[in-house]
């Protein structure tokens, strides 16, 4: 399973950031996903609950801001929102497009509690 994978790395990075003398706990631990990255949030937040007892990030919750999907027509410069791969531009129906964003998969900060 993809997501399990990224949970696993969501923690190693968190581990890495995060030393093992310091103060207080991590309580969150907050990440952009791309809507074009190919996650399941909720294939995510099941994973990372169930791996993260007896790690740094026991009393973490995973916070997912969800980039949308953007496009720009490559013919006509037409920029739309894509959901998913393969879509064509909604003005010229063409399928040569570049994707500007909406495949980020990132860790952007880890939320610390005393
Ligand atoms: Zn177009």
């Amino acid at each position: 399973m993809h997501e399990l994978s990224i949970a696993h790395s969501v923690l190693s990075i968190a581990e890495r950031t995060f030393p093992a003398d310091a103060r207080g706990s991590i309580s969150g631990v907050n990440i952009q996903v791309g809507e074009l990255s190919s996650i399941e949030t909720e294939a995510l937040q099941f994973a990372f609950s169930a791996i993260r007892s007896g790690t740094v990030l026991e009393r973490a919750e995973l916070q997912i801001e969800l980039i949308p999907g953007e496009a720009k027509c490559a013919d006509c410069g037409c920029v739309f929102h894509m959901n998913s791969f393969g879509m064509a531009c909604p003005e010229c129906q063409g399928f040569l497009v570049n994707i500007l964003r909406g495949k980020e998969l990132k860790v952007l900060s880890l939320t610390v509690e005393e």
